[in-house]
């Protein structure tokens, strides 16, 4: 009982999804006596689902790393037929006997169920059946689990867009230059042949960009509709960023009509045409009474170097001159730099841009 309610504070301790991650396989797996335990992230893609794990730990507490995010959606469901079928029948728990051929060991999956989506699932290996008593115990960690995986994206997200909240900016942009460093990692190991590595700078290496959309003459939608035609309106578009960036990329609403795009390892001109292609879904979109709507966007390429405020800066300002000069635009910050149409200030690390 005691060690329960030591992994229950652990885990209701976290502010954090890989945090919590860790911390509930640890407990199950502890628990349980399981030969390991795995966090599956179960996504659809296309209308089939992939299995990739997220978090593993085996027995001793090795824990292993999560899989990069650009390793693809995973491997296909059909590798796991008793798991396929229990998300199809919305059913609590699925289980494999552990044939001779394989490690001999029992599977048990346990999908995280909210309302009829379930795109995370533990999965137990154990060498024996469990008992009553465990089965039990890791229930009751689920549910646990559930609730709690429930209340930090309550907390991190915006309730009216459904979008990343502000505060979870600063975390999401180390993350993503911490996997981009480790990308760069893997990648310095394989030989490049002579002269390729400059090719390629010409060609435009792969970099993060951040990106600051905000919504063109907003203020004339609600003056002009009401309130909630604009509230529509930022719906609308929360959606339109959703589907046209990446599932690497972090979309956010950074408050009002104001949205933050991070673009993960992409060349200028890929996140050039991602981005415009954006511009002119919004533009091309009829919004329910109010029309057309369009958007400018100012983005910068990210470095490690500059802090969070200082490449917020550098995307506002271009997003400043897009604003200056017609709207409906994309500016990016860099090249209005080197056409001599922005003037680099040197901030400090305190001023406040928005
Ligand atoms: P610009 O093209 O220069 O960006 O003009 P704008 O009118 O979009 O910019 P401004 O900053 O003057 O106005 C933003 C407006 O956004 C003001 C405010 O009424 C509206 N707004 C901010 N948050 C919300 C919201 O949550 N819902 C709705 N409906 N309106 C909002
Ligand atoms: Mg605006
Ligand atoms: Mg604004």
């Amino acid at each position: 009982m005691d060690s329960l309610l030591r992994h229950m504070v652990d885990m209701t301790g976290h502010r954090d999804h890989t945090m919590l991650d860790f911390s509930v396989i640890s407990a199950v797996q502890e628990l349980s006596g399981a030969a390991w335990t795995r966090v599956l992230n179960i996504a659809t893609v296309g209308g089939q689902k992939f299995v990739r794990s997220r978090a593993c730990i085996h027995a001793g507490g090795v824990a292993c790393p999560e899989e990069a995010q650009d390793s693809g959606p995973g491997e296909p469901i059909a590798g796991y037929p008793e798991l396929e079928r229990c998300l199809r029948q919305h059913d609590m728990r699925a289980e494999s006997a552990g044939g001779p051929g394989g490690d001999g060991l029992r599977r048990l999956w346990l999908p995280i169920w909210f309302g009829d989506k379930a795109d995370t699932c533990l999965e137990i290996a154990h060498g024996h059946p469990f008992t009553p008593e465990a089965l039990y115990m890791v229930n009751g960690i689920v549910s646990v689990y559930r609730n709690f995986q429930n209340l930090l994206d309550y907390s991190e997200r915006d309730s009216l867009t459904g979008l990343l909240n502000r505060k979870t900016f600063d975390d999401q942009l180390a993350r993503m230059l911490h996997a981009s460093d480790l990308d760069t990692e893997r990648g310095a190991g394989i030989a490049e042949p002579a002269g390729h590595a400059e090719r390629r700078h010409q060609n435009g290496e792969e970099r993060q960009w951040l990106a600051v959309v905000d919504v063109d003459h907003f203020k004339s939608v609600n003056d002009r509709f009401g309130h909630l035609y604009g509230d529509e309106v930022l719906i609308l578009i929360a959606n339109l960023l959703q589907t046209s960036f990446r599932a690497q990329d972090r979309v956010f609403r950074f408050g009002g009509e104001e949205f933050v795009v991070l673009l993960r390892s992409t060349t200028l001109d890929n996140a050039r045409r991602i981005i415009e292609r954006f511009r002119g879904d919004v533009e091309a979109h009829a919004f329910p009474q109010v029309g057309r709507v369009t958007v400018s966007v100012g983005f910068t390429s990210v470095s490690a170097a500059d802090s969070p405020v200082v490449t917020l800066g550098h995307a506002d300002q271009a997003l400043y001159y897009a604003k200056a000069n017609g709207r409906n635009r994309v500016c990016h910050y860099e090249e209005l730099v080197a056409g001599g149409l922005l003037q680099t200030v040197a901030v400090n690390d305190t001023a406040e841009f928005f």
